[in-house]
């Protein structure tokens, strides 16, 4: 909770607990950037380990450590296949063309899942007037695509396909263990067939920064090069990756909780006239809803809870995003929709549309 608020506009609200924040003091740190942190090299160890990759390096944000990943694989010219809602293509501020000189190309999955026949016929052809195809972004699980998580089938057989053509696979990882709990695999089977993955620290794991991009020992050592260059080479960042390796002790299984509250918010908003949800949609900490327009639109639905204490966001003129997280209780939930119930009942078509734009995603 951000103040005496429901904070469910992301899971970026989280805040690193007393518990973790004793970790991070008790850290022992070192220069990071001549690879003399040994916090920092204990955790990019253990995190290769944990998802059975050669290598991995520590970065600031999920962003910085998915450009990373796009520039690793890319050169300037080159195009990547991702779906038209992936958060590498739509908010990391156009970063592969800004930073890598690289062309997305957005094509129309499934709630943010790629597959096959999306993405046969999509590889340049061979010829002077056309980028080169070099890689696919998948996103496990997917953000705007409604915290999905991807078939373990579907993306191997999107790996397999890819690995055929000769592209690589980056995946966003930014939830990749909400996808670990909703789908009882181990991190290890999910990220098998996938070259490099990055995951984050800051969303539902509770820490207060960090990310990991993890790949095949030349790839990592290539990546290194890059965060240098994308200003992410750091010093004692011990302190940070401390948080990091607390949250892989304490913060995993817990993700089991916001899914749960997650679910039930869900359930319960979908007995409020004028709110639309697809509950069943719900597989782990996001829920998408929507209102009807005759009610008023989401943004004044949005404003109107701040009223009442309850964060959520419109991510649309309809559509809205909550998210549960560590710091959304069951209580918290159930309020949250109840929230939503009274302003309903009350009516909010004629709020001033408050400030309720883009917050984090
Ligand atoms: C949050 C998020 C990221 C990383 O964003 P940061 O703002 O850098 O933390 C990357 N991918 C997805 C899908 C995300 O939701």
């Amino acid at each position: 909770m951000s103040g005496s608020f429901i904070d469910m506009r992301s899971d970026t609200a989280t805040r690193p607990s007393t518990a973790m924040r004793n970790a991070m003091a008790q850290a022992e740190v070192g220069d990071d950037m001549n690879g003399e942190d040994p916090t920092v090299n204990r955790l990019e160890a253990r995190v290769a380990e944990l998802l059975g990759k050669e290598a991995a390096v520590f970065a600031c944000s999920g962003t910085q450590s998915n450009q990373m990943g796009v520039r690793v694989h890319c050169q300037p010219g080159d195009e990547l296949l991702i779906d038209h809602t992936g958060h590498i293509a739509n908010y990391e501020q156009g970063g592969p063309a800004a930073l890598s000189g690289v062309t997305c190309r957005l094509l129309p999955g499934t709630n943010g899942i790629l597959d096959v026949p999306v993405l046969e016929d999509r590889i340049q052809p061979d010829n002077q007037h056309y980028c080169i195809t070099r890689l696919v972004c998948l996103e496990n699980t997917t953000n705007v695509g409604g915290g999905r998580v991807y078939p373990q089938e579907t993306m191997e057989r999107v790996c397999d396909w890819a690995h055929d053509h000769k592209l690589k696979v980056h995946l966003d990882g930014a939830r990749l263990f909400n996808a670990v709990m909703a789908s009882g695999r181990t991190v290890r089977e999910i990220c098998a067939k996938i070259d490099t993955v990055s995951i984050c620290f800051s969303k539902g794991l509770g820490c207060p920064m960090g990310s990991v991009l993890v790949g095949s020992q030349a790839e990592i050592t290539k990546a290194r090069r890059i965060r240098k260059l994308f200003g992410g080479a750091l010093r004692q960042a011990g302190i940070v990756a401390a948080a990091a390796e607390y949250a892989l002790e304490h913060n995993i299984d817990r993700l089991q909780d916001d899914h749960a509250n997650a679910r039930l918010f869900a359930n319960r908003i979908r007995e409020i006239e004028g709110i639309v949800v697809d509950a069943d949609a719900v597989e782990t900490n996001l829920v998408f809803f929507e209102v009807d327009p005759r009610l008023g639109s989401a943004a004044q639905l949005s404003a109107r809870l701040i009223e009442k204490g309850v964060k959520i966001n419109s991510t649309g003129k309809k559509r809205l995003r909550a998210c549960t997280h560590l710091d959304v209780s069951r209580e918290s939930a159930l309020r949250a929709a109840e929230a939503i119930a009274e302003v309903v009942e009350e009516g909010f078509g004629s709020a001033i549309p408050g400030k309720s734009g883009p917050y984090s995603r």
